[in-house]
């Protein structure tokens, strides 16, 4: 039988997700023609999700450990409400191959490429590998390595400190050391082995030459998983915070056409081997004109508006066809790039009650948010409550309207980054497009003070 044989379009979708991400993907099954079922913490009753979907099921209480992280859980919330999928979103259970299998188990359709594709990927040290099969520069580093094998430190000598010990199951910008000095080598992949064991279940580590200040440029994938791949252009995610994208663009500033193409021929061949199905991003490192594989994002990516403002398509949409039915609306080769978008997240610098709300409006201005008048954000979760997305015909156009939109949007009864967004935006080095990941650390003091 062949496992991506089209199937019936589905009627129901469950989401198991919350905020930001669950709003999203109810807005575009609504125009489908889906029903949604909601699942939600006890913290989360009164969220915009739970509000939006058709039907909603309380799957447990506030900590994500015991509602949004339990399998059995949401899986028997989709049977008990005949849903036919399930959306992960991102976060959460969107990369966990165990709850995939799980799901199909269960005779649902799983939102996302097959378990065993979500497996491989997910382990950076085989990603690598794949990635380098299909010739894909990789960024020079090892295998697996642990503390006890002096190999590793003779690897690491022969990469030239500094190197980064990475977690192979790592994600969200967590378990990952900068070493500088070879006498600071073992211990630290002992620490890293041992964090990455109790935050991931797997405290396989491997070693990477640590690149001073690249950019942070991926592709964005949409595949039916019958081999037709198509690349939405690439995004920018170089401003970060210890390791976590702050702000994002399409195009990138720092990709050329000539680039662009190079990872798109490395990229394409990768994804259809692996018959891979909905949604995904591949990850690069840019040093100059060179690019070196990072890792492969097996799911839908908070910045993936970015990608739908300039190339006019809705990627949950064509997610959601994909993997339902073995369809995409979609050309491969007919993907255009117009214009230039910025996405801007907003995080909650405090948890609270929502007193004020002013969203911002007009031509090319987007606000992906589950923010409401009188909603109260708890602690318990990611701290982002907002994407504000502007488009524009050009960088510069972009940055005038996301200035504009950024001085419209007003929240208030807790704290936030707007201020520091509109700082960051309007920074001179921002605006040249001539910045490396290294370059928010350097400038965040004076961020903070917002001067
Ligand atoms: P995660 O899966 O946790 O997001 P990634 O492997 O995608 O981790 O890396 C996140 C960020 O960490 C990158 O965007 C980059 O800023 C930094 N990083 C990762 N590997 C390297 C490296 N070899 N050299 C320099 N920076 C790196």
């Amino acid at each position: 039988m062949n496992k991506n044989k089209p199937q019936a379009g589905v009627k129901r979708i469950l989401i198991a997700n919350r905020g930001e991400i669950a709003v999203r993907v109810i807005r575009t099954c609504r125009e489908m023609g889906i029903e949604t079922v909601a699942v939600y913490s006890e913290a989360d009753k009164d969220n915009l999700h739970v509000r939006l979907a058709d039907k909603a099921v309380c799957i447990g209480p506030a900590p994500s450990s015991k509602s949004y992280l339990v399998m059995q859980n949401i899986v028997m919330a989709a049977l008990n409400t005949n849903s036919e999928a399930i959306h992960p979103g991102v976060g959460f259970l969107s990369e966990n191959a165990a709850f995939a299998r799980l799901v199909k188990e269960n005779g649902i359709i799983f939102i996302g490429p097959d378990p065993d594709v979500i497996e491989l990927l997910g382990d950076k040290v085989k990603a690598r590998e794949t990635a380098q099969k299909y010739g894909l520069p990789i960024t020079p580093g090892t295998g697996a390595v642990n503390a006890k094998d002096g190999k590793a430190v003779e690897a690491a000598m022969k990469l030239g400190f500094p190197v980064i010990i990475k977690a192979a199951a790592g994600g969200g910008g967590k378990g990952m050391r900068i070493v500088r000095k070879s006498e600071e080598l073992a211990e630290n992949i002992s620490i890293a082995s041992r964090e990455a064991e109790s935050n991931f279940a797997d405290g396989t580590v491997f070693i990477e030459k640590y690149l001073e200040n690249p950019r942070h440029v991926e592709l964005q994938i949409l595949a039916d998983g019958n081999g037709n791949v198509a690349v939405l252009g690439e995004r920018d995610c170089t401003v970060q915070k210890n390791h976590q994208k702050l702000i994002e663009e399409s195009p990138s500033p720092g990709v050329t056409e000539k680039m662009r193409k190079a990872m798109a021929a490395g990229a394409v061949p990768m994804f259809k081997e692996l018959k891979y199905r909905g949604a995904g991003t591949i990850e690069f490192l840019a040093d100059g004109n060179n690019f070196y594989f990072m890792e492969v994002n097996a799911r839908v990516q908070v910045e993936h508006p970015v990608s739908e403002y300039v190339t006019n398509v809705d990627i949950i949409r064509q997610q959601i066809l994909a993997c339902t039915e073995g369809r995409m609306e979609i050309n491969p080769n007919a993907i255009t790039l117009n214009g230039w978008s910025i996405e801007c997240r907003i995080n909650a610098l405090t948890p609270g009650a929502i007193t004020r709300l002013e969203i911002p409006g007009g031509i090319g201005v987007r606000f992906d948010s589950f923010l409401y008048n009188g909603c109260f954000v708890p602690p318990h979760y990611d701290s982002m409550v907002a994407k504000l997305i502007v488009h524009g015909t050009d960088r510069n156009h972009a940055l005038a309207r996301m200035d504009r939109a950024l001085r419209e949007l007003v929240i208030e009864g807790i704290k936030t980054n707007i201020e520091r967004q509109r700082f960051i935006i309007n920074h001179n080095v921002f605006r040249s497009g001539d910045f490396g990941t290294s370059w928010y650390a350097q400038i965040e003091k004076e961020v903070e003070n917002g001067r």
